[in-house]
This record gives structure tokens, sequence and C-alpha cells, in this order.
């Protein structure tokens, strides 16, 4: 069997038992079309006999159209007491009419008698029947041989005995999985040679691997090297415990150190990152920024003599050209870094400089402003607005003339905030308001409010991750807090930070820089809207009024 490895993505049935990780119905159809857009050629969309959710899924899926995918449905073989035209799990994967079936079954004799309470020769039987009832009914059977590695190392006959029995009742692709994820990568490697040599070139041999002794994109590697052509995974590494194999580094990694085509695409590697950021924006997790290949600091270089070496040698510290997965290096700015740090990320933003920025003010700069408790580090959006503010012409999209901000409790109830914000946006001043259940949150709807009347566009940004650190923790309450904030977007996040002893002030000072960048990323015209214009009418007339109220 040749041709590109297959991948085959279980985000949204596998990686879903992520603690902490709830797709609802619609994120689940929204991660599967991007999926099918990056040309992913199998989605397995759920398990439609455990849970209502995931039968849902399959039935909305069904007016979607897929131009690359094929919808897989995932589910267990009949029970030992069940025929399979009675079995209702098996009923489930037929009524969820997708035109692949996964079927996993049990490869380990200790699970087949001391877990389903069957002899082995009704296991084979209820693996054998299951495969077949699937196939007849006109479906490509993929079987999941659950706990393979551990059933081979107890009973290698049997273990290849379940193998063929699923074959034999017309599963094509077979794949061996080390669902407790506790195998060693030569482990892997030897078993999974040993398979393909007893099963062959005419059954398509699969992996699907557990991260628990973190080495699952190893092993999965190891097992394609062995012979293996399918390999599944789930995008960021996400599912249960430790994790699946992460689809997104075993991809970048056949492609750009093993040198083997793969579908989707490995060639374009630089919708990776792309991908990565969408599942874990819709999965509500922040974006791991030290993921390999895709995140945000997979080449950022922090020290003095790496930063240094970089600025001469872009080679000289990454393993491989970060464009090829659509990345570009980063110097990290922070004072561990030297001059050539703060030199090479001008040159990075030369694009946005006519008349340049001297790299060495930039780095005094940079330096003066974090020992007064800035820090950019990370903060790349917040770097980038240091550098396009001192182009001289440079205008600020808006201003925030002042701002109000009260946090009350009253006779023992929920502690309620309100922010009052007036921005200033070519001239025309708007006075928003806002609730939040906290003094920030409020801040951030009331800020929101008044800029999102002026630029729309901002309706589609939002908060993905907001953190604060004391930066001199001996001052205990009296300590300078840095906030840092991460923004995202469909087109992406970046971070932005501000630092102050009052952490409303550093707060307002970040989403200030977050969304001052996302009307620059999203090149964000101010806009007139109707209810603008009248409830600023409305507001400019309280304005008036105020000062005569308090006079009175
Ligand atoms: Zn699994």
């Amino acid at each position: 069997m040749s041709g590109p490895i297959i991948l085959y993505d279980t985000t949204l049935r596998d990686g879903s038992q992520r603690e902490g990780l709830v797709l609802s119905l619609a994120d689940k159809l929204k991660i599967a079309r991007r999926l099918d857009e990056a040309g992913f050629p199998y989605i397995e969309g759920g398990w439609p006999g455990s849970n209502p959710k995931d039968e849902e899924f399959f039935a909305a899926a069904r007016s979607m159209t897929f131009r690359h995918a094929r919808l897989a449905a995932f589910g267990s073989t009949r029970h030992r007491s069940h025929s399979v035209e009675t079995d209702p799990n098996i009923r489930a994967l037929l009524e969820a009419a997708t035109p692949v079936t996964t079927i996993f079954g049990k490869s380990w004799l200790l699970h087949v008698t001391r877990v389903l309470g069957a002899t082995a020769e009704e296991n084979l039987a209820m693996i054998g029947d299951s495969v077949a009832h699937l196939h007849a009914a006109g479906r490509e059977v993929i079987y999941d041989a659950e706990h393979f590695f551990d059933g081979y190392k107890a009973d290698a006959a049997y273990a290849l005995a379940t193998l063929r029995a699923a074959i034999a009742a017309g599963a094509t692709t077979v794949v061996l999985c080390d669902t407790n994820g506790g195998c060693l990568t030569d482990e892997v490697a030897d078993l999974t040679r040993a398979v393909a040599a007893e099963l062959g070139t005419e059954t398509t041999l699969g992996i699907h691997v557990h991260d628990d002794a973190g080495l699952a994109v190893a092993n999965s590697l190891a097992a394609v090297q062995a012979g293996a052509r399918h390999v599944q995974g789930t995008i960021n590494g996400y599912g249960e415990r430790c994790g699946n194999a992460n689809l997104v580094t075993i991809c970048a990694n056949l492609g750009l150190k093993l040198g083997l085509a793969t579908v989707p695409d490995g060639s374009v590697l630089g919708w990776l990152p792309e991908l990565s950021r969408f599942v874990a924006e819709v999965a509500n997790i922040a974006p791991d920024a030290h993921a390999p290949y895709v995140g945000t600091s997979a080449f950022a270089h922090k020290g003095g003599v790496h930063g240094a070496a970089t600025e001469r040698l872009e080679q000289a510290y990454q393993h491989v050209d970060p464009a090829l997965v659509g990345g570009q290096s980063r110097l990290v700015v922070s004072e561990l870094g030297g001059k050539a740090n703060a030199a090479w990320r001008v040159r990075q933003l030369a694009h946005l400089m006519t008349d340049g920025l001297d790299p060495a003010e930039l780095s005094r700069l940079v330096k003066q402003l974090e020992s007064e408790g800035a820090s950019f580090e990370g903060a790349d959006a917040s770097f980038e607005l240091l550098v396009r503010r001192r182009h001289p012409e440079y205008r600020a999209p808006f201003r925030i003339v002042d701002f109000t901000v009260l946090v009350e409790r009253r006779n023992g109830a929920e502690s309620r905030a309100e922010a009052s914000v007036k921005v200033e946006v070519d001239g025309e001043v708007l006075h928003t308001a806002a609730d939040g259940n906290g003094p920030v949150n409020a801040l951030d709807l009331a800020l929101r409010k008044a800029l999102g009347a002026f630029y729309p566009a901002l309706d589609a940004v939002h908060l993905v991750d907001y953190k604060v650190r004391i930066l001199d923790g001996e001052a205990a309450t009296g300590a300078r807090t840095r906030v840092s904030i991460e923004t995202g977007h469909e087109t992406g996040t970046w971070i932005t930070a501000a630092a102050d002893a009052n952490i409303i002030a550093a707060s307002l000072a970040a989403l200030h820089d977050s969304l001052e960048y996302a009307i620059w990323r999203l090149d964000a015209q101010p806009e007139r809207r109707d209810e603008r214009t009248s409830s600023r009418i409305a507001i400019a007339r309280r304005d008036e009024r105020q000062p005569a109220e308090e006079a009175s």
C-alpha cells in the first residue's frame, strides 16, 4: 500500500473527551467545515449511540456538502447478547447515515473476558458480525483495534485474529490503538512492523495513540515508518487525560522531516497555524504559545546570545524555516535580549515605517519602558503599536477621554460593577456605560459599546484570555500589576499588555492597545450608524446638562 499518508481527524469525538472542553452542536459543525476546507479526507463526527448531541450532529451534517472529507460515525461492536440487527449501538451507527463507519472492538483478551464478559470466540464473532453488517449496508468500515499493543504483548496470535476477523468481514482499514497511551516508541515500531508483515499490503494499516507517556507524536511517526498509512489524531492533541496524538505536529513532521506526502496536502503546511488557532478559539482553550511549529513562541528567540545570532543567521537557532509552516521567526523583546532583538523586530516591522526608526533608539525606549514596569514580552501587538505610534503620520483611531468605574455591594448582595467611558473618534465624543460581572468586564463592555458604534467591525473581535501578574510582590497590595490580554478574531489572535500600580488602569491600557490593534489589523474605517447619531445627540444633551445640574 503506497500513496500519501491519510490523516484521520477525531477532534470532534476523541478530542472532545478532554476535561474542560465543551463543544456545542454549532461548534462541532464549524470545526467540521474548517477541517473539510483544510482538505482532511476523514472527519470522525462523534459516537451516535452514546449521546443525543452526536446524533444531532450527524442529522445536521447530512445537509452539509463536504468537498474533501468523508464523515465517519464511531461506535462499538455489537453487544455480546444482541444480534447485529437488534443492537441499539449498531442501529444508531446506521441511522447516522455516514459514508464511513469506524467500529472499535477488543484485541486484548483481558478486556474480552473481564470487561465484556465474553469468550475469545464470542468476541471474534462480535467483530465479524458488526463489520459485515455495516459493510453490507454500503459503509466503508474502518476497524479500530482498541488496546491493540497491550493485547498483542499479552497474546499476539489472538490480537492478530481480531484484525483478521475485521478484514474478512469487509474492513478496509484496521487501526492499531494504544488506548492507554503508555507504549514506548520502539515497541510501537516493532509491533506495527510485525503486523504489517502479517497482513500484507491489501489492508490499510492505521495508528491511533494517546499521549500518556508524552510519546503520541513520536509513536505515530514510528508507526508510519513501520508501515502504517493511516494516522488518527486530533487538532492540538486535545483528548482525554494527556490527550491524543497531535495531528498538527504530525502533519508538519511527516512533511518537513520525513518528506512524506500527506492528505491534507503536506506540501502546503501554511494552513496549520490558522487551523490550530481556529480550533482552539472554537473550543475556547487558550492557544498553546509553545506548541511545536504553530505556537506563537515556536520560533521566538529570547536570550541575548540567541537573539544576536538569529539576527545574523536565521537558521542558526531554528530547526526549520518558519515560513514553511506559515510563521516567521520572532525575537522576544525583553530586557534579557540585547539591542539585536529590538533591531531585528524593527526590521521585521520595516514595512510600517517609511522614515525608519533607529533600532538603537527603539531598544533604549523599550528598556526604559520595561524598567518602568512595562513588559512587551509576548505582547507583540503592543510592541507593534509602540513602533507604529512613533511614525510621524500615525493617527490614533480613537482617544479615551475619561472613564469611571464603580464597584459596589449592598446589603450583602452580590457585588456589581458599572463602568462608563468617553471616547473620541474624529472629533466626535461618545459616552457609554455598561454593567459587568467585575470592573474590567464592565470597562471592556463600555469601551466596546462606544467603539463599536464607530467601528462595527469590532463586533467580531472578542476577549480570549485575560491574565494578571504581580510585578513586585514585595510591595504587596501596592505592587505594580501587569495585565496581558489576548484578543481573538477569526483571522487570528494577538496579545497586548500594560503595567500600572492600578490594576484597572493597566487593564484599560491593555484593552486600549488590543482594540487599537484590532482596528488597524482589520483595516476598519469609522462608520456612521443611525443609532449612533441618535444616541450621540442624546448623550451630548445629557453632557451639556450636567454642569448646570451640578451648579444647582
Ligand atoms: Zn482514543
